[in-house]
């Protein structure tokens, strides 16, 4: 058993996005080998109307899977296939572009105007990228929350965890995507199986993750895990990507800390990413701009 050392701790980063979205891109747009096979990740939630409501109006995606989860407010979507529908608080939205689709996604505020939640783009291995568009839509009470003695509890969307599982499945990435809250000033080991890549992201409260390999210390007077390896506390809007190990282990502060936990499997394959649309070769890629041009992106089902 060995705990997960920090890779990298970063903050989330203003962005501008879709018809003037301001929103914080956690990664994204960079390297992708650290996250594969995740590409990017944005943090939409916003409390000024005029922040969000331009929206995204109609775009493409080709090769990627894109994964909604909405906390506040909704987010109403109309795709290329004729589907539309709204995300509510709660529910999760995973969508495989695959070959590909052209849709919106248009945010709208609770009462409070507050449209809170995240996007995560998943990569397709070349078998799948041009595997035929679908979406699963989960709503909030399909999503199974696990309770720990001590109080700590997830919701998982995607993947096993404490013996429960999340409703959303065949996902090329075979991601585990979870929503982890641990209580006031409590310290919690979660596994994470040692082949993935993973990576939390701190939406609320604060904390410090552990930065240890090897056995877990004992956390006695002046031997603790927090004295041999001081680390940064990890607040709202933190991203701290893993480093291997079997296991990742959070201390809480004294408001708790509530963070998405998700990892997956490394594809391992060369990415050729412009924009909405991420192919293995910049051939592909040209192609996918030049049938956008062409009007042949759509392919029929
Ligand atoms: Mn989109």
């Amino acid at each position: 058993m060995s705990i997960r050392p920090i890779k990298r701790l970063i903050k989330a980063k203003p962005t501008l996005e879709g018809a003037g979205v301001h929103l914080r891109r956690a990664f994204g747009f960079g390297n992708t080998s650290d996250f594969d096979p995740f590409l990017l990740l944005d943090d939409f939630r916003n409390d000024i109307p005029g922040d969000y409501l331009a929206g995204f109006p109609w775009h493409p995606h080709r090769g990627i899977e894109t994964i909604t989860y909405v906390l506040a407010g909704t987010v109403e979507h109309g795709d290329s296939m004729g589907n539309r529908g709204a995300i509510g608080a709660g529910d999760i939205q995973w969508m495989t572009a695959g070959r590909g689709i052209i849709h919106q996604e248009m945010p709208k505020g609770d009462p409070l105007g507050q449209m809170h939640g995240f996007q995560l783009w998943a990569n397709l291995p070349s078998s799948l990228k041009m595997t035929a568009p679908r979406y699963q839509e989960v709503k909030a009470p399909e999503i199974p929350e696990v309770i720990d003695d001590d109080g700590t509890r997830a919701r998982v969307v995607c993947g096993t965890f404490w013996g429960k599982k999340g409703p959303v499945d065949g996902i090329a990435a075979d991601p585990t995507y979870l929503d982890v809250t641990v209580p006031p000033n409590k310290r919690k080991k979660l596994p994470v199986e040692t082949t993935r890549h993973a990576f939390a992201y701190v939406f609320a409260g604060s904390g410090k993750f552990c930065n240890a390999s090897g056995p877990l210390s004992v956390p006695t007077e002046g031997l603790g895990w927090a004295d041999t390896a001081p680390l940064k506390e990890a607040d709202n809007r933190s991203l701290v990507l893993f480093d291997s190990g079997d296991d990742i282990e959070v201390q809480a502060g004294e408001d708790g800390i509530r963070f998405l936990l998700v990892s997956g499997k490394p594809l391992q394959e060369p990415v050729a990413w412009y924009g909405p649309i991420v192919m293995n070769t910049q051939e592909e890629l040209q192609q996918a701009f030049q049938e956008l041009q062409k009007g042949t992106f759509l392919k029929p089902t």
